[in-house]
């Protein structure tokens, strides 16, 4: 199974001022590719069925030893930045809603807790990686990985994802990513974020 670059879904421009159109079309149609090119190439020969890139993140013994961290890297890029576009929305941002707001409230108390949470995630994360929000199934927590690694591989179901690589912000931020991560809440897409939460409840 060769899996593909999605479309981002709007212009490159749509999310300015907070990203710049040029950092969004090189994220998209350079690092994303890279990352869906070189999981296809780790994964040549490989059995995966029609297993999406999740499902082979979440069950990586399918994957020869010698291939597994190309996998991760890669196929983690590659389902980590699907997750990202999915999240983000032009036209400025909306507020959490319905179940999804009952669970943040139930576990960060509000959601300006939540975001300084996943702010703070993204900023003590050294080098390149992600902030995550996860469901468990049960509950919501705030996290980061290193690199590509998916929540997926540790069992958790990411639901917002904060790209912090500098490839992320460095044009128009340089090295001022927490202006980056609160600039971003602008372009948050909630109603994704709430569709994410409720398919991982199923
Ligand atoms: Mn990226």
């Amino acid at each position: 199974m060769a899996y593909t670059l999605p479309d981002l879904g709007f212009a490159f421009d749509a999310l300015e001022p907070h990203i710049d159109a040029q950092t969004m079309e090189i994220h998209h149609d350079k690092h994303h590719q890279a990352y869906v090119g070189k999981v296809n190439d780790a994964l040549e020969g490989v059995d995966v069925g029609e297993k999406s890139i999740e499902a082979v993140l979440a069950d990586l013994s399918i994957v020869p030893a010698e291939k597994k961290q190309a996998v991760i890297n890669n196929g983690g890029g590659h389902a980590n930045h699907t997750l990202f576009w999915r999240i983000l929305a032009p036209g400025g941002a909306s507020e959490p809603s319905g179940e999804l707001a009952q669970a943040i409230e139930q576990a960060f108390g509000n959601v300006d807790t939540l975001k300084s949470k996943i702010e703070n995630a993204g900023v003590t994360r050294f080098g390149s990686g992600w902030a995550w929000l996860t469901s468990d199934g049960d509950s919501l927590s705030v996290s980061s990985s290193a690199n590509q690694d998916s929540p997926i591989m540790d069992g958790k179901c990411p639901i917002l994802g904060i790209d912090v690589w500098e490839h992320a912000y460095y044009l128009k931020y340089q090295n001022r990513r927490p202006d980056y991560l609160k600039a971003i809440w602008n372009v948050i897409n909630w109603d994704a974020v709430a569709e994410n939460y409720a398919a991982s409840n199923k």
